[in-house]
């Protein structure tokens, strides 16, 4: 059913003519109708009209039909295809949103390493600069030091006048260096003839002042000083006849420390020579053999005054010689020998042992080494307080042993490189007095038994050596035995014998001018009593002379050295600052290297990011021409979305009003 007007089909018939016959045939269904009246005849005019122009709308429709399926087909397509480019639109823009995110990772990134980039860039432009600045300031020094250079290349003609100079220097110096050893040899030898003609044991005699007590006592003074100037001493004892005895000097009441002191001082000298020494003080109890010595704090005596000059002689002869002084101080008591240096007491026995040839020590005695004299003052002290810890009564024990004072010097002359070890001893002895024997007992008798015994030790070994016997008796006393070294040979010695001026005292004034005499006496004996002093005079002008004329030529010899030191040590400082300032130009030109290394390859480094950055910069605007197409092809679809609707939009009017 198409138009609602036929009915039924037809059988397949030729169309019937209207009109013609009276009937008419239906074109629908082919159904043959009658036509009778006019009216009729008109209506099957309008219906042959309107069949026709149904026949019209009905291709027309059918046209339209065919369109609008077309037009339909074209709308799934495009859905489809819509459908399929909202995906890709999707992925792309999952894709975009990807991309965006790995360029926003690779944007910040890029930041950071340019970030990095530009402070590296400061930083090495700092560096660059700071670079240039000292490649300045070297290039400055450089050309300094190869204007110098030229100087120097220039000074080498007079530089070989100089070492010409020097060499003729030079063996000026060993010529004045040989004259100089034979200098000190012709006076070692005139020294030596000198002490010969004086003894090596001189001795002094020293009387003190009546003390008080003495001279409220109503005691008398018994010494004659009369022939004092001539070393002659003599002693009034009662009603007998004067007894005279001579020394080297004697001293009265009035001469002074430095006066004492002015004789022991050329001994000094011998022991930084290299020479042993010993300076005692022999004598009764109470007649000053402490006081001379030690002395007062106000008025020092040998001991202090010693070490003094020692110091003051080793510093003027510092640049010929050094020194290396160190001090033990020793007590022998009843054959035993204490330590006083000793900061806790020892239960051990100190002994004597041979170290060597011509020398003796005590092992694990304390050698303190002193640097000057304020540090021997306190070693002096320590040695006192410990002296007087010993004893309950300090005077009584201190005049019942042997205080010993030993110096070791050693030498070492910077000239020949001769080295010299010598030991000065300063002993305070124990009181000569004899002891009534009916009064001495126990401890007592012990004591002044043991003392007696080294005195007359003393005695004995001074004895064999002046008759230069084959054996010298050093071991039958601890104090012989520790002044082995430094008794005999070419050692010399000094004694002051102290004398009280009481007549009191005067058997044991006596008795101690006995003993030194004997002393004495041996020492010089008969053959060395006769010397000429016109001779000895002469002797002793010769050896002036050449000490004076050895300390001219040591002085200029000094100089010479001291010259070419001098000389030798600039060209070497020279040599050294030429050396330090090409290592430095060296390392600097190395840093520079390095530096412009490590520039080249940050630059490289940053070369390649940017070509990176570039490659990211072109695939994100790749990316955002696509969007643009996509978004333009979005906004297409848009479009002909809407034209479908539209379409649809006309094909639902259409169908409502049944056009189609
Ligand atoms: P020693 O040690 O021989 O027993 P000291 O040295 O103790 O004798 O002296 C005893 C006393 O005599 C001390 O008071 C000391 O000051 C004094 N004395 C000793 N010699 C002199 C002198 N030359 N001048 C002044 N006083 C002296
Ligand atoms: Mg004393």
């Amino acid at each position: 059913m198409v138009c609602g007007i036929c009915i039924r089909k037809s059988p397949a018939t030729p169309a019937a003519k209207l009109g013609t016959r009276g009937s008419g045939l239906c074109k629908k269904c082919l159904t043959d109708v009658e036509i009778s009246s006019p009216i009729q005849k008109r209506t099957a005019k309008l219906i042959s009209k309107y069949e026709k122009q149904i026949e019209e709308l009905t291709s027309q429709c059918n046209i339209k039909s065919d369109e609008c399926s077309m037009a339909w087909s074209l709308v799934e397509s495009t859905n489809q295809e819509l459908d399929r480019l909202k995906m890709e639109l999707h992925q792309k823009l999952v894709q975009t949103d990807n991309f965006e995110q790995v360029l926003d990772t690779q944007t910040d990134q890029l930041r950071k390493v340019s970030q990095n980039y530009e402070n590296d860039k400061k930083l090495w432009a700092a560096a660059i600069s700071n670079l240039e600045r000292k490649i300045k300031a070297m290039k400055q020094e450089q050309a300094l030091l190869s204007l110098e250079a030229h100087d120097c290349a220039h000074a080498i003609p007079d530089l070989s006048k100089m070492i010409e100079a020097v060499r003729a220097l030079v063996a000026q110096c060993d010529d004045l260096k040989m004259k100089y050893h034979e200098e000190m040899a012709k006076r070692k030898k005139l020294h030596n003839i000198v002490q010969e003609t004086k003894g090596n044991i001189r001795v002094f005699c020293r009387c003190r002042p009546l003390s008080k007590v003495e001279t409220s006592s109503g005691y008398k003074c018994v010494v004659d000083f009369d022939g004092a100037n001539d070393g002659d001493i003599g002693i009034i004892n009662g009603g007998t006849a004067k007894k005279t005895f001579k020394f080297d000097r004697v001293y009265t009441p009035k001469d002074d420390q430095a006066e004492v002191y002015a004789d022991a001082s050329p001994l000094v000298t011998s022991v930084l020579d290299g020479y042993n020494v010993c300076i005692f003080a022999y004598g009764q109890t109470g007649t000053g053999k402490t006081f001379t010595m030690e002395g007062t704090e106000r008025n020092r005596g040998v001991n202090y005054r010693t070490l003094e000059e020692l110091f003051k002689i080793a510093e003027e002869r510092k640049d010929t010689v050094t020194y290396n002084i160190s001090v033990s101080v020793l007590e022998v008591y009843n054959e035993q020998i204490r330590d006083l240096l000793a900061t806790s007491p020892s239960s051990k026995k100190l002994e004597i042992k041979q170290a060597g040839e011509g020398s003796h020590h005590v092992p694990g005695i304390v050698e303190a080494k002193v640097e000057d004299i304020n540090e021997v003052w306190d070693v002096l002290q320590t040695g006192s307080n410990s002296r007087a810890v010993g004893s309950n009564n300090v005077n009584e024990h201190s005049s019942r042993s042997h205080c010993m004072l030993c110096i070791m010097v050693r030498a070492k002359n910077l000239i020949n490189g001769d080295c010299t070890r010598s030991k000065l001893w300063l002993v305070d002895l124990a009181g000569s007095e004899r002891l009534a024997k009916t009064d001495a007992q126990g401890d007592r008798l012990k004591e002044a038994q043991n003392i007696n015994r080294s005195l007359s030790a003393l005695g004995d070994v001074i004895s064999a050596l002046a008759s230069r016997s084959s054996h010298i008796p050093y071991r039958n006393s601890k104090l012989t035995h520790l002044l082995q070294d430094s008794l005999g040979g070419d050692s010399k010695a000094l004694m002051f014998v102290q004398i009280s001026p009481s007549d009191n005292d005067a058997s044991e004034t006596l008795s101690s001018l006995n003993f030194a005499s004997r002393v004495r006496g041996i020492e010089l004996g008969p053959a060395k009593k006769q010397v000429d002093t016109a001779e000895l005079q002469k002797v002793k002008q010769m050896l002036e002379r050449s000490k004076q004329e050895a300390k001219l030529k040591e002085e200029s010899l000094r100089k010479l050295e001291e010259n070419c030191q001098n000389l030798e040590s600039k060209a070497k400082g020279k040599e050294q600052l030429y050396k330090n300032l090409q290592d430095k130009v060296k390392e600097l030109e190395s840093q520079l290297d390095s530096k412009t290394h490590s520039q080249i390859t940050s630059e490289k480094q940053q070369s390649q990011l940017s070509g990176k950055l570039k490659e990211k910069e072109e695939a994100c605007t790749a990316l955002q021409h696509k969007i643009v197409e996509l978004e333009r092809k979005l906004g297409q679809q848009h479009q002909s979305d809407s034209v479908v609707a539209a379409l649809k939009q006309t094909i639902i009017n259409n169908k409502r009003l049944g056009l189609i």
